[in-house]
């Protein structure tokens, strides 16, 4: 059984995240979505609305599930019997930081390794810290979130469209 987390912060899921965990749920038997509750980070939504809005959006996926998480990934990973850490790559500046986590978790836990899923081409741009900065400023994020993401993050600005 190969079961695998994909962790992040998720503040908001973006079509880049959704990609990552559709390509890696085919490619694991049991994919958990962990959302890093980082209350540090002070995040849009609250690490209960990111759950809920995943769960949603991921409904169709039989062997994806959602939770929420705190502390090291390493931990979490091993207290739920995962084996094997999901990260997205955009772009090289992805790397240096990625890189550092991915050995970090192996020297906690070295039954842990990490793949990396390179983003799709055309959400390579996409980050939740562009969607945020574009929809503070009441612009358009259709095109970077599902509908029911964007009609949330307005709802947090109060843009009425
Ligand atoms: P974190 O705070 O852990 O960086 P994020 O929610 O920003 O959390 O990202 C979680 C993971 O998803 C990271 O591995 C990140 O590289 C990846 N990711 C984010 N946006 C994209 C994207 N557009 N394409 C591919 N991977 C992405």
């Amino acid at each position: 059984m190969k079961r695998a987390i994909y962790p992040g912060s998720f503040d908001p899921p973006t079509f880049g995240h959704l990609d990552i965990i559709e390509r890696s749920a085919r490619m694991v038997d049991e994919l958990n979505v962990a959302v890093l509750k980082n209350s540090a980070k002070n995040p849009l939504f609250s690490a209960e609305e990111r759950v809920s809005m995943i769960k949603e959006l991921t409904s169709h996926l039989p062997n994806v599930t959602v939770s929420s998480f705190d502390g090291l990934t390493a931990d979490y990973a091993s207290q739920t019997g995962a084996t094997i850490v999901v990260r997205g790559l955009r772009a090289v500046t992805d790397f240096e930081y990625e890189l550092q986590i991915a050995q970090t978790n192996h020297a906690v836990n070295e039954q842990i390794d990490t793949i990396f899923l390179m983003t799709n081409l055309k959400y390579s741009y996409l980050s939740s810290t562009i969607v945020k900065e574009v929809a503070s400023y009441g612009g358009d994020i259709s095109k970077f979130v599902p509908d029911t993401v964007r009609d949330s993050v307005y709802e947090k600005y109060q843009i009425m469209r």
